[in-house]
């Protein structure tokens, strides 16, 4: 059996609406609302204090507005959390490299190992929460566990300003009582039917016998049931070292819309390819993630004749393997993941032979420079 790992997630508390304040004391407690303004604006980010209204990331603004008409809506400025986010994950990687970044405000550490050198868990997670305090004017919340997936359902339990520490072995205890839709993944829909089996708590998920639960919840029954075990061997990858590049996304509501499908695609591949060009890497294959409705996922890759860094080789990639695979099954797609795999060093490449794909990188590498400078979704996706 593997050592016992120590994993932290780290996420600051309603981010963008605590980088207002910390430049803008005037806000501190105010009803606040990050977001668009416009007909069709929705909520990147709210306050705690307008949660208890049941106003939450992703609502269309107007309803938000309606639910609490006095709150305050501010339209976001990313140039500010773009800095916040910089000086963040810069106190992070003070106590290890191994600084897997989600999102602007949240990333795993893996902290196996490092006692000598920084001290118990629980007092390095002290300082960085201070830090993030003293520092940046920002509170976190972290979750300290052996796998990624306790330690993030751990950092959300504890919100704002909390820390907990699950230890080794108590992973499925500590999971058991909770609510099916606190495990990530279980949307609505699956928890539903979890629900037709009589399954509400994870205890009761982690307990049951796999082949009932393939019934409702098909080939990822297993998993599921580890899952809620809290069983989870993903390691903590850093851009720099990873062995792979993946972004995804659960729609709000399953898809057959192919004109939207192929959007994903395209906007998951561009922030992979982002991510690519600034680890510095070429890749060699690309993975297509597909959830469907009732839960089945498939897997499915490919690896083009030269490797690759340009955005447009991998939307082509990843579109030919979602035509194939929806040629084969088409129905309700609930998830969609674009990833890179078998990365190398670019300088050994043949791609700098093949004209279309220096002149993809070349593109790619242009659009990247704009992004920075002016934003890519500034307000439309929002951190918890
Ligand atoms: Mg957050």
């Amino acid at each position: 059996m593997a050592a016992d790992r120590t994993v932290f997630h780290v996420d600051i508390d309603a981010f963008f609406a605590a980088a207002e304040r910390s430049v803008d004391p005037d806000l501190i407690g105010v009803p606040l609302i990050i977001g668009g303004t416009g007909g069709r604006g929705v909520v990147a980010c709210a306050s705690y204090e307008v949660r208890p209204y049941g106003i939450r990331s992703a609502m269309p603004m107007s309803r938000a507005l309606r639910l609490c008409p006095n709150a305050v809506v501010i339209g976001g400025n990313h140039d500010l959390y773009r800095k916040l986010s910089g000086e963040f994950m810069a106190i992070l990687r003070n106590y290890t490299p191994d600084v897997q970044v989600m999102s602007v405000d949240e990333a795993y550490m893996d902290m196996t190992g490092t006692e000598k050198l920084h001290g118990p868990a629980e007092k390095v997670a002290s300082d960085i929460k201070e830090r993030v305090r003293r520092e940046l004017k920002l509170t976190a919340s972290i979750g300290i566990a052996p796998s990624r997936l306790v330690a993030k359902i751990a950092s959300a339990e504890r919100k704002p300003d909390g820390m907990f520490t699950v230890p080794p072995g108590d992973e499925a205890s500590y999971l058991a009582p909770m609510p099916v839709r606190k495990l990530p993944g279980i949307g609505p829909r699956a928890a539903e039917k979890l629900g037709r089996l009589g399954i509400q708590t994870l205890g009761q998920l982690a307990t049951f016998k796999e082949g009932p639960l393939r019934r409702e919840m098909g080939n990822q029954s297993l998993r599921l049931i580890e899952r809620a075990n809290g069983i989870d061997n993903s390691e903590v990858a850093t851009d720099g070292e990873a062995k792979s590049i993946s972004a995804e996304t659960t729609f709000p509501e399953d898809s057959t819309d192919r004109v939207f499908l192929d959007k994903t695609i395209a906007n998951l591949a561009e922030k992979v390819g982002r991510r690519l060009r600034r680890a510095g890497k070429h890749a060699r294959s690309v993975t297509l993630k597909l959830r469907y409705d009732d839960f089945t996922t498939l897997t499915r890759h490919n690896t083009p004749p030269v490797s690759f860094d340009g955005d447009a080789r991998i939307v082509e990639v990843a579109t030919a393997l979602l035509d194939a695979t929806l040629r084969q099954r088409n129905a309700p797609v609930r998830l969609l993941g674009v990833g890179v795999e078998n990365l190398t060093e670019p300088a050994s490449q043949l791609s700098l032979l093949d004209s279309s794909v220096a002149t993809d990188s070349a593109l790619s590498s242009t659009l990247d420079r704009i992004r920075d400078r002016f934003g890519e979704d500034a307000v439309s996706r929002g951190p918890g």
